[in-house]
């Protein structure tokens, strides 16, 4: 059977990476989460302080770029692959909001992004694979078989990934979070390099009124038929 290239991206806190984490294991396809390694980058930049509130030294970063390393460790237990930096477990750290209101700063700068490409290609030049993020459809794999756009109200998001982060036992405010989400929204939109915009053969998905298993019926079957086509 044919492998595809599954391609999912859409604005911040929609519900990608719970739909494409299900979806990859369903199918046995491998799971990319492109944003975390944005966000890994991001921490390498905190903890080293080359970033902070009105400050970043983007030429820092950039000439310490070939030290960083990220990698993509499958955890038995949780069932997806954990994000790694320098042989650290940061999958944790990398999903604080502080980390979120840094991160489209750092996903501006075009030498962060060739690298994080390049190794975006190389997890999924063996097809099998569903990668979600901004650019998947249009720079990462514009071949890819099936793309899709998801989005939902900027309200929507910002509750969901509210509860998310209450639920690790984060102290957040809500409208602190809604911020985030919203500008994270406008630099992620308007940034010259990979911009985050649909991709003309993508098929947009709109899940302000799914519920997640309703939400993962319909990629799993528009999946199902492009694989079939493709056999
Ligand atoms: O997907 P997630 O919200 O974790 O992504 C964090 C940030 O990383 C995004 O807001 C965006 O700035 C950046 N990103 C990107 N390109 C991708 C994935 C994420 O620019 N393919």
């Amino acid at each position: 059977m044919n492998k595809i290239t599954i391609a999912i991206d859409g604005f911040s806190s929609t519900g990608k990476s719970t739909v494409a984490k299900r979806l990859a294991k369903t199918l046995g396809y491998i799971y990319v989460d492109s944003g975390a390694m944005y966000r890994a980058v991001t921490l390498y930049a905190m903890q080293n302080g080359f970033i902070e509130t009105d400050y970043f030294n983007k030429d820092r970063l950039i000439a310490q770029l070939d030290c960083i390393q990220i990698g993509f460790v499958f955890n038995e237990a949780l069932g997806f692959a954990e994000v790694y930096l320098n042989g650290d477990n940061v999958e944790k750290q990398i999903r604080t909001l502080e980390v979120s209101q840094f991160v489209s700063q750092i996903a501006t700068v075009s030498e962060i992004r060739e690298q994080l490409v390049l190794q975006q290609q190389n997890f999924g030049k063996d097809k099998g694979v569903v990668m979600d993020g901004r650019d998947i459809g249009t720079v990462v794999f514009p071949d890819a078989e099936l793309k899709l756009f998801m989005t939902a109200t900027a309200e929507q998001r910002a509750q969901r990934r509210y509860d998310e982060l209450v639920e690790r036992g984060d102290e957040v405010d809500y409208e602190d979070v809604l911020k985030n989400v919203q500008s994270r929204d406008h630099i992620d939109s308007t940034r010259e390099d990979s911009p985050l915009t649909m991709a003309d053969d993508a098929i947009k998905i709109d899940n302000s009124n799914l519920n997640l298993e309703e939400q993962f019926e319909l990629v799993y079957k528009l999946a199902k038929d492009k694989i079939s086509e493709c056999n």
